[in-house]
């Protein structure tokens, strides 16, 4: 059985003074008892606001991005024992906006991945295809690169660790999320080629669904068999929002 992990990706928004007001608000809404893991995902700038409120919770929090590199000459990058000191639990990958508008490659993107799990973390590695690739039937393909590129040489220990996103490009940020049916069958292939390079630790891997994610379709994604979990942008930003979509994920 597979725990639900619904995460909230805040991107490039939230000052320190706002992520405390909105960790107060969520702290309210979520039971003690809550049985989906719950993940926020602020800017660096507000992990220790975020840590302060969140201790003694069951919220967790993570971060939207890392250098594989522990220290060293690249200006304005984040290592690990950087976010270890803010106490993180997760670190997304290879998110499309870090693929398509930063540039990262597949190389970079399997570093990172590497480098989380070799910290004792969780990468929430992103995969996903572009509009002119699934209308090219190229949308498996594109994700098994990906897939491979980033997981490939992970044994099957630090493989259970790894949660993967499956978000297309062309749902995130637009409105216009998949159609459930294609999560699914885009899930399942994941799950799949997890099977087939680790073998039943792929029964244990969550696997979300990310892209256009609202209160209002949130079940109708969250209710699939291969999907465990979502990752939101947009809607995460207010926490009554992103709560009721998490409470859609409750098995
Ligand atoms: C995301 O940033 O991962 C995402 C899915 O964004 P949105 O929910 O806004 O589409």
């Amino acid at each position: 059985m597979r725990t639900p992990l619904v995460a909230a990706n805040w991107k490039m928004n939230k000052t320190q003074a706002e992520a405390r007001e909105y960790c107060r608000r969520f702290r309210e809404l979520v039971p003690r008892d809550f049985p989906v893991e719950l993940v926020l995902f602020p800017p660096f700038t507000a992990l220790a606001a975020v840590r302060e409120e969140l201790s003694g919770t069951a919220i967790r929090w993570g971060a939207q991005n890392v250098h594989p590199e522990p220290k060293g000459a690249f200006t304005g990058e984040v290592s690990l024992p950087m976010l270890l000191e803010h106490g993180v639990s997760y670190v997304i990958v290879g998110h499309s906006e870090r693929r398509h508008i930063f540039g990262e490659s597949d190389e970079f993107i399997a570093r990172k991945t590497k480098a989380v799990l070799g910290a004792g973390l969780s990468p929430i590695l992103c995969v996903g295809e572009r509009l002119e690739e699934r209308k090219a039937g190229k949308a498996r393909k594109v994700v098994e690169e990906q897939l491979s590129a980033a997981l490939g040489h992970l044994t099957p220990e630090e493989a259970s660790r790894v949660v993967i996103a499956y978000e297309p490009v062309w749902a995130i940020g637009t409105g216009v999320p998949a159609h459930p049916e294609d999560a699914q069958e885009m899930a399942n292939f994941i799950r799949g080629w997890l099977k087939e390079r680790f073998g039943n630790v792929a029964e244990g891997i969550r696997i979300q669904y990310g892209g256009s994610v609202k209160p209002a379709n949130a079940g109708d994604f969250l209710r699939l068999p291969d999907i465990d979990g979502a990752l939101v942008g947009g809607a995460s930003l207010d926490p009554d929002s992103f709560f009721s979509i998490a409470k859609e994920a409750v098995p």
